[in-house]
């Protein structure tokens, strides 16, 4: 079914795709302007990824991360939200056709807003990603706190050594902050949360593993503040594994060639993959029609106004643009949403041509990611300078609560998070432990599935393979007895 979808007022029409840093900052930043705006987005919440870890080893639950886009742009009279997954972008036409279910809805813009993020990638071992599920959306953290309470489960079920060990053996592989965070996060539960808890099993004998290809843990932060972030890690009893590449991944286990060549054997039923992004395949479409180039990620090689050549009305921001010095962080996205709002707000009011506008410019305000309760690391420029402030440790990890709570929408969330956090970090409890049969076994009960559909298609296949073989065995018989007829007469 294909439903057209008008803003009935007839003023500018700024379409916006994606619900994240991007596209929620850039539908705000519009909220006074002589425009009708339209959010489509495949997920109904704004998600606030930086702290998908935190879901998945349960210190907070997925609701406080992730409002409903809806309810968040609740009082903003010229905004509506649509849910769809946007799979065609025509720029001639100036359309986005989305689809929900069977609906499918053709929504025309003036102005279009991408910012559609990015996927994990596995840098073309898509099979991978069966066994090791990435960490982009709340489906992967709860699939994710799935999978690790439920080996600690199947553990203490388990007589054979062996099948413990692999069941106790938690491999995060790529050590930037994500893989960082996560690696600290299931330590700490491991032999905080979860001790004593069991009976057959000791949880505080749990392995976890981070990996990384590279030499160096936190490659963005530098030499220093990686060292510090593998030394804190280890202390935690994170066995770090650097210059170590996963070259095979299956439900058992994964196989990691070293720097030498040699390949060896990492026996683990729980894995996660935290090591590389590709943009929202959007920008292809992107760039087949206006020719625009994608960098080796997918990302949008976007001009300085964030548009995309020949279309000064298409924005690309986020995860999916590519500029120089612009890293895929939360303040890229929001600064980059920002500036395209502000761009089409000065056309409409000001009379400015996309000629004049001034090239869209970063202002960096630092990062940082933590490491354990109590430890994180942040790396600040020094105005004027090209130097950046470095620290690590307490102060910091108070500065990473302070920040995020600050980017966090929602008064209640920020309340209810500051409640979980006080119960996390001054005890060694976590509120957010439940997990559901449906988190542990949809993913293996979906695989099934497919793989029966697999087999099904097989069957047709071969069904009707042998009939066309019966229909030309009648065939020949029929012209048989035709012929042995006509001999007869
Ligand atoms: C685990 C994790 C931890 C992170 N930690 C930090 C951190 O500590 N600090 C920091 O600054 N940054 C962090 N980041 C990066 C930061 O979250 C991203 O840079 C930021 O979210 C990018 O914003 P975006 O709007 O481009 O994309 P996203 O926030 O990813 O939003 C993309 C939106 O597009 C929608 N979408 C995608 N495809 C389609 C489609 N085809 N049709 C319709 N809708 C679609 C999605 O549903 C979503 O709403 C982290 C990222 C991850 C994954």
């Amino acid at each position: 079914m294909s439903t057209p979808s008008q803003n009935a007022s007839g003023r500018h029409h700024v379409v916006i795709v994606g619900s994240g840093f991007g596209g929620l900052f850039a539908a705000q930043r519009l909220k006074k302007a002589d425009v009708d705006v339209t959010i489509i987005a495949k997920t109904t919440q704004h998600l606030f990824q930086p702290m998908l870890y935190q879901v998945a080893t349960g210190i907070v639950s997925e609701g406080e991360i992730a409002p409903a886009t809806r309810i968040v742009m609740r009082n903003q009279a010229n905004a509506r939200v649509l849910l769809g997954d946007v799979n065609k972008i025509d720029l001639k036409n100036k359309t986005v056709t989305s689809q929900l279910l069977e609906r499918i809805t053709e929504t025309p813009y003036d102005s279009l807003i991408i910012a559609a993020g990015a996927d994990q990638s596995y840098f073309g071992n898509d099979h991978f990603a069966e066994y090791a599920p990435g960490m982009k959306t709340i489906d992967h953290a709860l699939e994710l706190r799935g999978r690790i309470l439920g080996a600690f489960e199947q553990a203490e079920l388990s007589d054979d050594p062996d099948e413990r060990d692999k069941l106790l053996t938690f491999v995060v592989i790529g050590a930037g902050p994500t893989g960082v965070e996560l690696a600290g996060q299931i330590a700490e539960m491991a032999h905080k949360t979860l001790k004593g808890t069991f009976r057959n099993i000791d949880p505080t004998e749990a392995k976890v593993i981070l990996l990384d290809a590279a030499p160096a843990v936190l490659p963005p932060f530098g030499e220093k503040l990686g060292r510090k972030a593998a030394a804190r890690l280890e202390k935690l009893g994170v066995d770090v594994q650097l210059n170590a590449m996963v070259v095979d991944l299956d439900y058992d286990g994964m196989v990691v060639k070293e720097k030498d060549g040699t390949t060896r054997r990492i026996e683990s039923q729980c894995k996660v993959w935290s090591a590389g992004v590709q943009a929202s395949p959007l920008g292809k479409q992107l760039a087949e029609q206006s020719g625009v180039e994608l960098d080796r990620a997918g990302r949008v090689k976007v001009l300085p106004d964030l548009s995309i050549p020949d279309n000064p009305n298409v924005f690309v921001v986020g995860d999916m643009m590519a500029v120089d010095g612009v890293p895929g962080v939360a303040q890229g996205a929001i600064q980059g949403g920002r500036y395209a709002a502000d761009a089409i707000k000065a056309e409409l009011s000001g009379g400015q041509t996309p000629d004049q506008r001034k090239p869209f410019a970063y202002f960096d305000k630092g990062s940082m990611a933590t490491v354990s309760r109590f430890s994180a690391v942040m790396q600040v420029p020094i105005p004027g300078t090209k130097k950046k402030f470095e620290t690590e440790g307490y102060f910091a990890w108070l500065g990473w609560l302070a920040l995020h709570l600050v980017y966090l929408v929602g008064f209640r969330n920020r309340l209810s998070t500051i409640i979980n956090w006080f119960f996390a970090f001054s005890t060694r409890g976590r509120a957010q432990l439940a997990i559901t049969e449906q988190q542990v076994y949809a993913r293996t009960a979906i695989g099934h599935l497919s793989e029966l559909a697999k087999k099904s298609e097989v069957e047709i296949e071969a069904d009707e393979a042998a009939e066309q073989e019966i229909e030309r065995a009648e065939a020949a018989v029929e012209e048989t007895i035709e012929k042995e007829e006509s001999e007869a007469s």
